[in-house]
């Protein structure tokens, strides 16, 4: 018998076929903008995207790469064929980032609407209509401020692929 069938690698999780291992001579889509493709850099044990210029290392032996020139220490793991989210900062800095958001968001508007609502505009008056769309503006403002941070927190990649789209186009001129 030339070839004997057993494989002497039983696989933990089920390793169907098109899935590519994670290594250094192979390009990924990138995990954090999901637009350009990491390679393995020349000489060292890490990885770089050709879009976002952002540095990765990583742990060929867990699959797994973490960015290293972001403030937030986030890791992904390869699973074959894609990247999943294996670790993103701790907890408390994101109960804190939703906590304030909501404050952010709620107070100023909910202040706002109490000053219109104590003082009312005189009935029948022509600016009868500005204080809603005045709390309407205040809540709107501050809804894309919140939705901004979050998205600097989560680098939401079609966030992050934008903003490097934006700041090449800047770049050229
Ligand atoms: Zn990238």
């Amino acid at each position: 018998m030339p070839f004997s069938e057993q494989n002497p690698k039983k696989p933990t999780q089920t390793a169907r076929s098109g899935d590519r291992q994670l290594s250094y001579q192979e390009t990924y889509i990138c995990p954090i903008c999901r637009h350009g493709q990491i390679t393995g850099l020349t000489l060292m044990d890490a990885f770089a995207c050709d879009f976002c210029r952002h540095i990765f290392t990583a742990n060929l032996p867990e699959q797994s790469v973490q960015v290293v020139d972001s403030s937030q220490p986030m890791s992904w793991r390869w699973n074959g064929r894609n990247w999943q989210v294996a670790y993103q900062d701790d907890f408390n800095l994101t109960m804190m980032i939703w906590l304030i958001g909501v404050l952010l968001v709620g107070l100023p508007s909910a202040i706002v609407w109490l000053s219109a609502y104590t003082f009312p505009p005189l009935p029948g008056s022509p600016w009868a209509w500005f204080p809603m769309v005045w709390v309407g503006c205040t809540f709107l403002v501050h809804l894309v401020l919140v939705l901004w941070v979050m998205a600097e927190h989560y680098q939401l990649p079609w966030y992050v692929a934008s903003k490097v789209r934006l700041r090449s186009l800047l770049g050229q001129r």
